[in-house]
């Protein structure tokens, strides 16, 4: 039930509140708070003055708890901003603008809250291992689709460091469209992984295909894939959204950018603000491809969302000469970061093996995503 700081909190309630009699005010206040439940709450946005305090700062973040809200505190490199979640109708901004040390309180209309840039205007950077995910760098994953063998993924984990990749993929648990194909060497697969980790220094990238699966490759990874199929999985989004850890947060084929910013929020909401997007192909009536890679979608996301987001040529075009080309295009188009999908004998992979580049293919590939990342532009400002 909505209490009454939270009734006073709410713009434009209290006059209707106080127009009601005793009797009638319940049922006024029970089918506001029914009619607040359906639908999308306007969030918002407090921002910080520039010189204010931590003591401002803590005052702010205790009058929202107070309120029974959820406050986040959203650092940022020239002020400080507090979101607020878990408000059943729209706030009013006088309430928090008439605290010490707050410069604005600004109503957040998309349906994504802590995704959106109304939120967060400056980009997020997601730190794994030394390297910085977002925030104008690129950022390469590259390595099988599957842990396969130890010298397979040793062997690539290599290469791809000498190629310049910044971070090792590799399943050990594979959501395979048919029960009859390979579906990783789970748990041997993660420590394979951790060998060639150790082998390198390249950090982890593999994927949770559920909550067993997540506990296991929390142990391991550096960053957690979640995939497209699970892409709408709330329950392991919110169990990923209580780690701290990276998440590779995959677009379903069939989920549209704001599908995708909403799943997104489900960790963000759980605590965990280190959400990198990835556009992987969708489904259209294109058959040429494998699925049709929506580059699109990467402006699109940076002006929404202040999220990194990568793309994964590999998957959506399914073969392996056609991944250059979409590579290229996603750095040029303004991606943090690219997946791609690399095996030492393409022909004799468990999965996946005609959209693998060989390393040197590979290694090719990095330098000439390097070469435009240094001309493109991908922060921020670029896109407003
Ligand atoms: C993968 O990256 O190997 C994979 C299974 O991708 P997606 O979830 O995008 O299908
Ligand atoms: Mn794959």
């Amino acid at each position: 039930m909505v209490t009454h700081a939270q009734r006073v909190a709410m713009k434009g309630v209290p006059a209707f509140r106080l127009n009601c009699s005793r009797g009638f005010a319940t049922l006024c206040a029970l089918n506001v708070a029914d009619h607040w439940s359906f639908g999308d709450p306007a969030s918002m946005v407090i921002v910080m003055k520039k010189g204010s305090s931590r003591e401002d700062l803590a005052r702010v973040v205790r009058a929202v708890e107070a309120l029974g809200f959820r406050p986040h505190v959203l650092p940022g490199m020239e002020r400080t901003a507090v979101g607020i979640t878990g408000n059943p109708g729209p706030l009013d901004p006088d309430v928090f603008e008439r605290l010490p040390g707050v410069a604005r309180a600004i109503p957040v209309s998309q349906p994504f809250k802590l995704a959106s840039r109304e939120m967060k205007p400056e980009d997020t950077v997601v730190t794994v291992g030394s390297r910085a995910i977002g925030g104008g760098g690129l950022f390469v994953i590259a390595g099988p689709c599957a842990v396969e063998t130890g010298e397979q993924v040793l062997e690539t984990a290599r290469l791809m460091k000498l190629a310049g990749a910044d971070a090792l993929r590799g399943g050990a648990f594979k959501p395979r469209s048919s029960p009859y194909s390979f579906q990783g060497l789970g748990k041997e697969g993660l420590s394979l992984l951790a060998k060639a980790r150790e082998a390198t220094g390249l950090p982890i990238v593999t994927e949770a295909v559920d909550q067993a699966s997540l506990e296991l490759v929390d142990e391991f990874a550096d960053v957690v894939q979640i995939g497209a199929r699970n892409m709408q999985n709330y329950e392991l989004l919110k169990r990923v959204g209580r780690l701290r850890k990276p998440v590779l947060l995959k677009r379903g084929m069939s989920a549209t950018l704001e599908d995708l910013l909403l799943s997104a929020e489900y960790v963000l909401a759980q605590g965990n603000p280190n959400v990198i997007l990835c556009e992987r192909g969708i489904r259209t009536f294109s058959r040429h491809n494998r699925y049709t890679l929506d580059l699109s979608v990467v402006p699109a996301s940076r002006e929404l969302s202040h999220l990194p987001i990568f793309v994964d040529p590999s998957r959506a075009t399914g073969r392996r000469e056609r991944v250059p080309a979409m590579a290229r295009a996603a750095v040029a188009a303004g991606a943090d970061g690219v997946m791609i999908e690399v095996h030492p004998s393409p022909g004799e992979a468990l999965c996946d093996g005609r959209q693998a580049l060989l390393p040197h293919e590979a290694a090719d590939v990095i330098a000439q995503l390097r070469a435009i990342a240094a001309i493109v532009t991908r922060k921020a400002e670029a896109v407003r």
